[in-house]
């Protein structure tokens, strides 16, 4: 069994890379620790690893540190890992708020065992359709059907997330932004300032302008935990996220409760629970990961920023980056800020800018999507449309391109739903193609197709 990996840890060594054991990509090891005692770890089953503590004469507690692939054909579902010791009691685990993937388990200086590993979400893992059953292709008619990757048939998607409740995302994001017509991700910290604490919360100071931004609802809200301070324990991490979950609903009454969850940069967090618990309870996505920092410390912005950007058109992905500040002194130039601005505005016929809910539901929706043919002859062709996403949380609308191998006219066709309502048709170009566009609402349908020669 070449999975089953068995490697004795902490050699006597007094390199620190030598105290690191690959298994299978992870990494175990006793944190900031020097001295007699030892941990073994071993790969039971995909994603089950059980860690032993050799205490030999060490009576001080210990912390053993476990590192996971967060990324690669290795990795390892951060949000999914739990603790537990030999008897199945959860243990507390510390994590930083960005970095799931790495986790700090205090332990007492006994021999003993502990098991990490990765649950399966409850339900299990729902069956998706193959990208084949996203086309219809139909003889009678001729007609081809696609699902769009983006929206309105855009090559990639961009979103632009702004930390902290900074005042000037109110003064110089938000406007600026609106000069663009784009729309930004806030992650705000909507926690009231805490007893005893002299910080006084900077979403706090502004919150009648937060409230207006909201009312407008052309940026979007997304949670970065009430107080950016992190949690010590269950109750007090659920507090965080679910209070600063509680006030962004409260802020979009009659919107999705569904939202970017971010924990933050430079906190830490103990919990016995998984990631995903707190995700599912509070309809919240993990958005600390894979996104471009712009804050202008980090040198050529706007040069890499143009350079990833092509990059993810090229190959149809979704470009995350994150601003904190805006304006003069502030974590980005407002300079800068508008360079970057420039450079999507450049290629916004072939981008969706997006909020990061807009686009995390599109990419899910679609995945959960299929297209299926009823019925067609020369002239009609009618066919369902089908979404396993839950309709409450996931409402952003999905794109279909209908293509023909003959040049298509809009004025030749008609889409309607079930009720008979005639659905508008964009057209456009598709690889030297007239295509047709038309938009559909997440959720199961038929629509139909007449073609008039
Ligand atoms: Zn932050």
């Amino acid at each position: 069994m070449s999975r089953l990996t068995y490697i004795t840890m902490l050699l006597a060594a007094p390199l620190a890379a030598l105290h690191a054991a690959d298994l299978s990509g992870v990494t175990v090891r006793l944190d900031g620790y020097e001295g007699p005692a030892t941990v073994v770890a071993q790969l039971v089953e995909p994603f089950k690893m059980r860690i032993t503590v050799n205490p030999a004469n060490e009576t001080k507690p210990l912390v053993i540190r476990v590192e996971l692939p967060g990324s690669g054909p290795r990795v390892w579902p951060a949000a999914d890992v739990e603790v537990r010791d030999s008897q199945g009691k959860a243990l507390m685990v510390r994590r930083a708020g960005i970095e799931w993937s790495k986790l700090l388990i205090p332990v007492p200086a006994v021999a003993g065992d502990c098991f990490v590993r990765a649950v399966q979400p409850s339900g299990g893992k729902p069956s998706l359709p193959s990208e084949k059953e996203r086309v219809l292709v139909d003889g009678a008619t001729g007609l081809r059907l696609g699902i769009a990757k983006w929206h309105d048939g855009r090559k990639a998607a961009l979103s632009i997330r702004f930390d902290d409740s900074h005042p000037s995302h109110l003064t110089k994001a938000m406007p600026i932004l609106r000069e663009y017509g784009f729309r930004g991700t806030f992650m705000i910290n909507p926690g009231v300032s805490e007893p005893g604490s002299r910080r006084r919360s900077n979403f706090e100071s502004h919150q009648a302008e937060w409230q207006a931004a909201a009312r407008q609802g052309d940026h979007e809200l997304a949670n970065h935990s009430a107080h950016h301070r992190g949690a010590v324990g269950d109750e007090n991490m659920e507090a965080e996220i679910g209070a600063a979950a509680q006030a962004i609903w409260k802020l979009t009454p009659g919107k999705s409760q569904l939202m970017a969850l971010n924990l933050g940069g430079g906190t830490w967090w103990e919990t016995t629970r998984t990631l995903r618990y707190y995700l599912d309870k509070y309809h919240q996505f993990d958005a600390s990961q894979n996104s471009t920092g712009m804050d202008d410390s980090h040198g050529n912005r706007v040069a890499s920023f143009r350079r990833l950007l092509e990059q993810h058109l090229e190959r149809g992905l979704w470009y995350r980056v994150h601003y904190h500040s805006i304006g003069d002194g502030a974590g980005s130039s407002e300079a800068n800020f508008r360079a970057a601005l420039d450079v999507a505005k450049e290629h916004s016929s072939k981008l969706w800018v997006a909020g990061m809910a807009d686009i995390h539901k599109y990419q899910s929706e679609r995945n959960a999507s299929k297209l299926k043919l009823q019925q067609s002859d020369s002239k009609r062709l009618t066919f369902e449309f089908i979404c396993q996403t839950d309709a409450a949380l996931f409402d952003q609308p999905l794109t279909l391109e209908v293509t023909h191998p003959q040049s298509l006219d809009a004025s030749r066709l008609k889409v309607k739903n079930a009720q008979g309502d005639i659905i508008p048709l964009r057209a456009a170009q598709l690889e030297g193609a007239s295509t047709l566009r038309f938009d559909v609402a997440p959720r199961n349908a038929v629509y139909s197709i007449e073609m008039t020669p």
